[in-house]
């Protein structure tokens, strides 16, 4: 196949060009370097919304070509999760990242990603580790994994990560410096809906009722970093938001202050300076929601 044949439009979605080998990723990914331009990969799963298109926009500012990867990644999830019933739209997918400016879509075949025979996986160590890391403990290692696999596959300059998944963004830059990984990570804004919800793809599985109470999540976090800003009780407010999201209905999975730079929890050691955010995680129904926030005033 040759750099023009690989750059076509769908003919499926009739939007964008979708390319599903890492031969032809490759080739096109020459063609444009050959050609001079910079290159940004936005990881995602798919299911996209206005979070992720907005970290189109700011690979956009960053680079001249923007690839989009919409896999559905085997590895970061366990056997009990939605693996299976994860949303799949490309179509959808398709037209909104061509609206959005995107040049070309990876969505690679499963065989591309995990060949019969492989074995590797890479694990990032202490940032991987509390939050997330305790109640999905597959997670980070398949997470680590898949895009160090995306990383080497696409060879893009920068590469954009949300702050919606704030411990994974630490994690993948961890693993990009331990690894020396040629890509600069560039982390991008957490985007809410009107009423505060963090936007998921997960949000979709939610009934009109738990929509309705979703919005509280981040209210509990305001609220803690409200009361932490004040210099009052941290463990007292933390305990108040949860017993007042269980009775909404939630079940609580972490609630937690921690260094936005460590992810250390907060205590007597913590420096003065440090930068520190609330970190939650929930689920109301089957559908978990996670979401954080920066305390001091010093984040931009
Ligand atoms: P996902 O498709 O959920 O794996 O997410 C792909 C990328 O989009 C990750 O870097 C996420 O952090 C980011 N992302 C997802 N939701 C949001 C959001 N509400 N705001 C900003 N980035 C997001």
């Amino acid at each position: 196949m040759n750099s023009k044949s690989s750059f076509r439009i769908d003919p499926m979605t009739k939007t964008l060009p979708i390319i599903d080998t890492v031969s032809a990723l490759r080739q096109q990914v020459n063609a444009w370097r050959t050609q001079g331009h910079t290159i940004a990969l936005v990881p995602t799963m798919g299911g996209l919304h206005e979070g992720h298109l907005s970290l189109v926009d700011l690979a956009l500012q960053h680079s001249d070509r923007v690839i989009v990867s919409i896999f559905v990644n085997p590895t970061q999830f366990a056997a009990n999760e939605d693996f299976s019933t994860y949303p799949r739209d490309i179509k959808t997918d398709a037209k909104l990242l061509q609206q959005r400016g995107a040049h070309l879509i990876y969505k690679p075949l499963s065989s591309e990603m995990y060949g019969a025979h492989e074995t590797t996986r890479v694990i990032v160590g202490k940032i991987a580790q509390g939050l997330c890391g305790t109640s999905r403990p597959h997670f980070f290692e398949g997470v680590a994994t898949v895009v160090c696999k995306l990383l080497c596959q696409a060879s893009p300059d920068v590469a954009v990560f949300g702050e919606k998944d704030y411990q994974q963004l630490l994690v993948i830059r961890t693993m990009v410096r331990d690894l020396s990984i040629p890509t600069k990570i560039i982390g991008g804004k957490l985007i809410r809906e009107a009423d505060g919800l963090a936007m998921s793809s997960r949000n979709q599985y939610l009934t009109k009722s738990q929509r309705s109470k979703a919005p509280l999540l981040y209210k509990a976090l305001q609220q803690v970093v409200d009361i932490v800003e004040k210099g009052h009780s941290v463990s007292q407010s933390i305990k108040a938001a949860k017993s007042q999201l269980t009775n909404q209905g939630f079940v609580v999975d972490y609630l937690e202050l921690r260094d936005a730079d460590t992810l250390d929890l907060v205590n007597k050691d913590t420096r003065p300076d440090a930068r520190l955010r609330i970190f939650a995680a929930a689920s109301l129904g089957k559908t978990r929601l996670i979401d954080n926030l920066a305390v001091s005033n010093l984040e931009p």
